[in-house]
């Protein structure tokens, strides 16, 4: 295996990628596998693609990206048979905003070659209709936009069991504080996170983008974080 992958329910994983302790989570039914972002690269993503091989005995069909950031995204490039679910502005992104990702990639260490070859790679996504449910065989999974916060298009999935697991991309950060830039949205970002608590119940997994699974409290408390940061900039 290439990256620790860590059960969260069955059939349910995420692996915690070094570049950027990013998360990929993981999700297996009978007939499909669905894989919620991708890393940064090709190597990445080929190293992800061998471990789901070996998690699951079947190749990732499915594919959420979260938001437009470089490192939830360029590895797409790598699966090109895969179904990819995602927001207008993702597919955009990938379209037109190639240059900016490269800018951003190698500005948080990425190497410059290595994302070159990944963008030459990429085949942009058409948008998918959201909500959406997407069904695995034996199981489905729900993909929606719960509102504005980290940018203005986050897309959750919702995978409901015994214990509902809620990958939140980066509208939850847990090994540092929330990542905010002009396109983020600091006055909604509180109540989004109200739909992403219902989602996942008393006792839900939530997987954030970067870093530790973590509960509903700690999700309450980033709240209570964000209105204290756009507090002290009034
Ligand atoms: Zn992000």
């Amino acid at each position: 295996m290439n990256f620790d992958w860590e059960p969260l329910t069955q059939g349910v994983w995420r692996a915690r990628l070094p570049f950027l302790d990013v998360t990929v989570g993981l999700v297996a039914g009978d007939s499909d596998v669905l894989l919620v972002d991708c890393g940064t690269t090709l190597a990445e993503a080929r190293a992800l693609d061998a471990d789901v091989h070996v998690l699951t005995g079947r190749p990732v069909g499915q594919i959420v990206l979260t938001h437009n950031h470089f490192d939830h995204v360029l590895g797409s490039a790598h699966f090109t048979a895969a179904q990819i679910h995602c927001a207008p502005e993702v597919a955009e992104t990938l379209s037109h905003g190639t240059a900016h990702l490269r800018a951003d990639a190698v500005a948080y260490g990425a190497d410059p070659v290595e994302v070159d070859e990944t963008i030459l790679a990429l085949r942009p996504p058409r948008p998918g209709t959201c909500p959406a449910t997407i069904d695995l065989g034996g199981r489905t999974v729900t993909v929606s936009h719960p509102g504005r916060g980290h940018t203005d298009h986050d897309l959750i999935v919702v995978v409901s069991g015994r214990r509902t697991v809620v990958f939140c991309g980066d509208l939850v950060e847990e090994s540092g504080d929330p990542a905010i830039d002009e396109h983020s949205d600091v006055t909604a970002w509180p109540s989004t996170l109200d739909v992403l608590l219902d989602a996942a119940g008393p006792d839900g997994l939530l997987v954030p983008g970067h870093g530790a699974v973590v509960d509903a409290d700690f999700v309450r408390r980033q709240q209570q974080w964000l209105v204290a940061w756009r507090a002290a900039r009034q």
